[in-house]
């Protein structure tokens, strides 16, 4: 099969040609429809994450057709694959409903290879079925942006005045959710992004602005997209007492120091790891009612690592994905 390989942290991803996966117990063989492209591919590919799978196949937002079944998922079905690939069923956090913080966690295209070629194999107890309606294009974005963009919000609470510092692929989503649950939506971009401001105002923001500057009115909770620590105090800094912030990102550069009066009034600060699989259901059950809109940017298999580079520079306009037979 053709694939995308990371050999080393600093990449770039090499294509090559490597023999076709073989499915253990428990596995499905899938035919890869399309993989959606995250800020967490470039997290590993930078380094920033530890101990990778080396060589590795990354990509964690699969849409795949099955071609050699298992008993949960027939051949011919169509399944996505997410981020959290395995998990131990065994330790205090599986056994407490909260398999994201697994002790052994294996997370797709990072432990275990991923989507960027043309097979994969995954476990099929961590694969869903994905909603009718949405081509394979704009199925892959909900399987990581649209997950886990969808927990940081729930770890919001039930805020109304919802900031969205950093607006890519998993903002464009959770602002469509945020609004059919009646909430109201402030976008935070880099300084001057108009391009990102008004796609914020297209998917339904109410207001969109520079991510340093203050918001127009008080927010009930500010969600962190963007991998950047210095957010941290300016997202405090408006949101009301009481309020939280939440940091949706698997890495984010050093926190600055702030003043303890930004967090005083109860405010809240947290992040949030992973998925579960109850994550997974819930959103894939949600996403067609809202109805979530996904917008995308097809990239080649060949072209992965321009879909990376253009993620980094923030120049999509909602989020890329990886088709391998474009
Ligand atoms: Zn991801
Ligand atoms: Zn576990």
């Amino acid at each position: 099969m053709r694939a995308m390989v990371l050999d080393a942290a600093g990449g770039p991803l090499r294509a090559a040609d490597l023999d076709a996966p073989e499915p253990g117990p428990g596995e499905l063989l899938l035919e890869v429809a399309a993989c959606g492209v995250c800020r967490t591919d470039l997290h590993i590919l930078d380094g920033e994450l530890a101990e990778p799978k080396l060589p590795l196949v990354q990509g964690h937002q699969i849409v795949a057709r099955v071609l050699e079944g298992g008993e949960r998922h027939a051949a011919g079905d169509r399944v996505g694959v997410p981020w959290l690939g395995w998990t131990c069923g065994e330790c205090r956090f599986c056994r407490s409903g909260r398999e994201n913080l697994c002790d052994r966690a294996v997370f797709t295209g990072y432990g275990r290879d991923g989507g960027f070629a043309q097979l994969a194999v995954a476990d099929e107890r961590f694969c869903f079925p994905i909603p009718e309606g949405y081509p394979d294009l704009q199925a892959a974005p909900l399987l990581c942006a649209g997950l886990i963009g969808f927990r940081t919000l729930r770890l919001a609470g039930d805020a109304e005045r919802v900031g969205i510092y950093g607006f890519g692929a998993a903002a464009h989503i959770i602002t469509q959710v945020a609004r059919h649950e009646g909430r109201r939506v402030f976008a935070f971009t880099r300084g001057g992004d108009r391009a990102a401001q008004e796609f914020a105002l297209e998917v339904g923001a109410e207001w969109a602005g520079d991510s340093h500057g203050p918001p127009p009115e008080e927010l009930d909770a500010a969600l962190i997209f963007a991998p950047v620590g210095a957010l941290v105090p300016a997202a405090l800094r408006a949101v009301a007492k009481g309020g939280s912030v939440v940091c949706g990102g698997i890495h984010m550069s050093d926190i600055p120091a702030f003043p303890y009066e930004l967090l005083w009034g109860e405010r809240t600060l947290r992040s949030v790891a992973n998925l579960t699989r109850a994550d997974g259901e819930e959103f894939l059950a949600l996403a067609p009612r809202v109805p979530v809109r996904t917008e995308v940017e097809s990239f080649a298999l060949e072209q992965t690592n321009e879909a990376l580079s253009r993620l980094r520079s923030g120049e999509l306009r909602g989020a890329a994905v990886v088709v391998p037979d474009r």
